[in-house]
């Protein structure tokens, strides 16, 4: 299977670790039937790869891998956040010894297993980490900016932590994008992603999003905020607090 970024964003990325192709391809075709796009990963380390680069929102891990095994690569991803990791295994003696380890898995599967059973908890856990929605969200705070979802505004905030009066000068669509950006620090957004949440009454074109962002970067630089957003090449836009 193809390791590349897939180009439409409209279902959650699940990237599936497992180093037998056979096995691999029947996940990825239900996965994908029920509406998810998939990432392949054969070995542990380009699973570590794929995950650093596209951010996916769970991770389908097979535990017999060659080289870095399926635990070594759940440490390394709980060392990074709580993205939802489901544990495939050839052995049920396997889930005692993981669930003895507490590594924090979110689900087990045990082969051979029926794909539809596979993509039935995937979607439950997706559920179950789904952020929990507020009618009235908290600002978000990144770096020296405040976001004010309320009110569709940011300020900057100041050395002494107190936020300035005046917004930034903004247009609804810049503004959505940073809020879209800054919801999930870090993570890489694709275009289409992009397009989707912050454009989506328009039939935006790749291009449209990065004239949008570019114009977002001047006004942050203006108000000296430097080099918050980052371009991914080939995927596209995180923002990076710190950077
Ligand atoms: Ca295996």
């Amino acid at each position: 299977m193809s390791s590349s970024f897939p180009s439409r964003d409209s279902g959650q990325l699940v990237l599936v670790v497992e180093d037998e192709t056979g096995i691999a391809d029947i996940l990825i075709a239900y996965l994908q039937r029920d509406g998810l796009r998939t990432l392949h990963a054969e070995d542990g380390e380009q699973a570590l790869r794929l995950f650093r680069q596209a951010r996916p929102d769970i991770v389908l891990l097979d535990i017999h891998l060659p080289g870095m095994d399926g635990v070594d690569v759940l440490k390394h991803i709980r060392s990074d956040g709580a993205t939802p990791v489901i544990m495939v295994t050839a052995l049920a003696d396997d889930v005692d010894k993981l669930l003895s380890l507490r590594l924090g898995a979110d689900d087990y599967v045990v082969k051979p297993f029926s794909p539809a059973e596979v993509v039935a908890r995937v979607r439950a856990v997706l559920r179950r980490s789904a952020p929990i929605t507020t009618t009235a969200a908290a600002p978000i705070r990144v770096g020296r900016l405040e976001i004010d979802l309320e009110a569709h505004a940011a300020f900057s905030v100041d050395e002494g932590g107190e936020t300035q009066a005046a917004p930034l000068p903004l247009t609804l669509t810049e503004f959505r994008l940073l809020a879209c950006l800054a919801a999930q620090p870090r993570r890489c957004f694709s275009r289409s992603h992009l397009i989707e949440t912050c454009l989506p009454e328009s039939e935006a074109l790749d291009r449209v999003i990065d004239s949008h962002l570019s114009k977002l970067r001047r006004k942050l630089q203006a108000a000296g905020h430097d080099d918050l957003i980052e371009t991914v090449r080939g995927i596209g836009y995180r923002l990076w607090p710190g950077a």
